[in-house]
């Protein structure tokens, strides 16, 4: 592909545009829970086998089905139903009002002006405050035996999605959304991803005080 085509027509459907202020948001009734994303994310980064920067959910008929899975469904059927599957890419979000910045007693959670929110590994205590925060399970703690793991065999120092800073500096959307193969992870303006769910006739799928927590005021450019 020539580099001199303009960096819009490089992006993938999914990622309507890359850098300052983009936001990343799943598209839920597009996911067929394939794992593309976890894998196109951990061979990017490296990410070990016992980590997961994205943790894909399923849920039956809105409610969460893990272990009670194959029950749920089971009884669904017996009794006539047929029980739809909701599919969330759970990954850090780069929210607007991030909790796990507010909750981080050492500022290793840092807002950054273009809008990532970055984890700054030096001043990590491991302390885990922003597992608590995240209302999406985005923080995950690779086991290690360095530093304060050592002493209190806590989960060493946070890792989340970075967004894919260095990509997107390169003007190339997030892996695991330019490998998608049903474009459900969203990249782009909070309009261009408002505009994107309504086009699709797709629903934001969270509440209002989650929205508010990723989009900040943006939410309200969301049909809830
Ligand atoms: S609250 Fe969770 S999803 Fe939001 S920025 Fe923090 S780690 Fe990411
Ligand atoms: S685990 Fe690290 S990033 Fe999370 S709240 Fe504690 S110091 Fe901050």
């Amino acid at each position: 592909m020539s580099t001199n085509e303009p960096t819009e027509a490089r992006l993938s459907n999914g990622v309507m545009s890359t850098g300052e202020g983009m936001r990343i948001f799943p598209d839920v009734e597009a996911c067929i829970d394939c794992g593309g994303c976890v894998v196109a994310c951990k061979r990017t980064w490296d990410v070990e086998i016992s980590n997961q920067r994205i943790d894909i959910t399923t849920m039956l008929e809105g409610h969460e089905a893990d272990e009670g899975f194959n029950g749920h469904q089971t009884r669904a059927i017996d009794e006539g139903a047929n029980p739809g599957e909701t599919h969330l890419p759970m990954q850090c979000y780069h929210c607007e009002n991030a909790p796990c910045v507010s909750v981080c007693p050492t500022d290793a959670l840092q807002k950054k002006d273009n809008e990532f929110v970055e984890v700054v590994d030096d001043l990590c205590i491991g302390c885990q405050y922003c597992l608590s925060g995240c209302p999406f399970g985005a923080p995950q703690f690779p086991e290690s035996e360095d530093g304060l793991n050592a002493v209190v065999g806590s989960g060493g120092v946070m890792d989340k999605c970075t967004g894919c800073e260095e990509r997107q500096d390169a003007g190339q959307g997030p892996a695991c959304a330019e490998e998608c193969a049903t474009n459900a992870i969203l990249v782009g303006s909070s309009g261009q991803i408002a505009d994107e769910l309504e086009k699709r006739d797709s629903g934001a799928f969270f509440n209002e005080t989650a929205m508010e927590i990723i989009f900040g005021d943006d939410a309200r450019m969301f049909d809830q």
